[in-house]
């Protein structure tokens, strides 16, 4: 059983065909530029040449033909017909209250996925286009949802609410939702297998550092409380992003700089975080260089980004009453010992510590715990793209 597992952004588009019997990547690849000039395809076969294919994709549905007649071609194809898919899963941003798991999307689920636009108003409608290309160009496949906010619809409302009057959560649904969903349920299954212990019992602390930032909290496998919010605004010290800051810093700065809240918020979302702290670059691999070189501002975002996930580990800890498993993922997670070491560091008293020579080593899913040390600390390379495939095979075949 083949699943084509689907990302669609407002201009680009990943896509990832995959054999659900041995759970492999067949190919993969991104359209980038849709509807602008220039869009073109990369194309990654598995064991098969990469090919770059510069083609007008003036919308999605263009882009998804392009990417089966690339799915489809004799010489970099991987399949013989598009019959060979037997579903396709998308990512979706927000699902609102209303998703707590994956849903095969009837019109009754695009409903919802259309009424959460203003919840996620980037993401959702370029989802929706992702979607609606997908069933124009293959009606005859099953398609299934699943939400990067679904993990999280666990956490209690002591957690998700907000201390603001109640009415704004009733009448707007203004609440935490938190993000990367997919990637902590993952990360989270993963590392009660991964320990050989069942889920119920396990307090885990999971750290998704990649561009965007997000812990979580989880309990007996379900989520209990999450860095992000409403929005993934709120938490960590991000690439581009402020992370948890007092809401009267919008209304002094917008007051102060005759800035209109629209602005001020693409200020926290586009031009803070690492970026905004460094002067120069979102990227931590840019910062560690600089810090080496003796950068006083990349040194200032780097311990700030560092000092934010040291106080989530502290506070989830406390929130959980215990932890027993602190797990690093995703690009910075999976790839930066020295970040991975500056978050534990002196977090002896917790029962937190890492051993130095473990954590410099590369690899796959690992222990880096020191011995002694009651935490389990480990690396577990995230697999969104697995899940959507795994939910989409279980909803499609039962
Ligand atoms: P992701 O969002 O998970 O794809 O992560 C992408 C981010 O991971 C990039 O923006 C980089 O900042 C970061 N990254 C990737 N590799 C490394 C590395 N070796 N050291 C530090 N940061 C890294």
């Amino acid at each position: 059983m083949k699943i084509l597992v689907i990302n669609a952004g407002s201009s680009s588009l990943k896509y990832q065909l995959m054999d659900m019997e041995d759970e492999t990547v067949i190919a993969k690849g991104l359209c980038e530029r849709i509807g602008i000039e220039g869009s073109n395809l990369q194309h990654r076969p598995t064991g098969k040449e990469q090919v770059r294919i510069e083609k007008p994709m003036a919308n999605h549905t263009q882009a998804i033909e392009i990417v089966l007649a690339a799915l489809t071609d004799p010489v970099h194809g991987v399949i013989s017909s598009m019959d060979e898919i037997s579903a396709v899963g998308h990512r979706v941003l927000h699902g609102g209250e209303k998703f707590a798991g994956s849903f095969v999307i009837t019109p009754a689920v695009m409903d919802v996925i259309r009424e959460n636009i203003p919840l996620g108003p980037l993401h959702n409608p370029a989802n929706i286009m992702g979607i609606e290309a997908c069933q124009q160009v293959m009606p005859n496949t099953p398609m299934v949802a699943v939400f990067d906010t679904a993990f999280h619809q666990s956490m209690p409302p002591k957690a998700f609410m907000y201390a603001i009057p109640k009415d704004y959560y009733t009448r707007l649904h203004v609440r935490k939702y938190g993000f990367h969903g997919t990637s902590h349920r993952y990360v989270a299954q993963r590392t009660a297998e991964f320990l050989g212990q069942d889920a119920k019992g396990l307090r885990i602390i999971t750290c998704h550092l990649g561009n965007g930032c997000s812990m979580a909290a989880i309990v007996d496998g379900k989520c209990m409380d999450t860095s992000m919010g409403l929005t993934p605004l709120e938490g960590m010290v991000m690439g581009t992003r402020s992370g948890d800051l007092d809401p009267a810093v919008v209304g002094f700065i917008c007051e102060q700089e005759h800035m209109d809240v629209q602005d001020c918020m693409t200020m926290l979302n586009k031009k803070s975080g690492l970026l905004g702290i460094s002067g120069f670059s979102s990227d931590m691999r840019d910062i560690l260089a600089a810090v080496d070189e003796g950068n006083a501002d990349a040194k200032l975002a780097l311990d700030m980004f560092v000092y934010r996930i040291r106080k989530y580990i502290g506070s989830y800890a406390a929130a959980m009453g215990g932890v027993d498993a602190v797990v690093f993922t995703a690009g910075i997670g999976e790839n930066n010992p020295r970040i991975r070491e500056l978050c534990v560091e002196g977090l002896g008293f917790l029962g937190i510590a890492i051993d130095h020579e473990k954590n410099a080593q590369r690899g796959g899913e690992r222990d880096i715990s020191a011995p002694g040390s009651t935490v389990r600390t480990l690396v577990i390379p995230t697999d969104e793209e697995l899940v959507i495939a795994r939910d989409t095979r279980d909803l499609v075949c039962g």
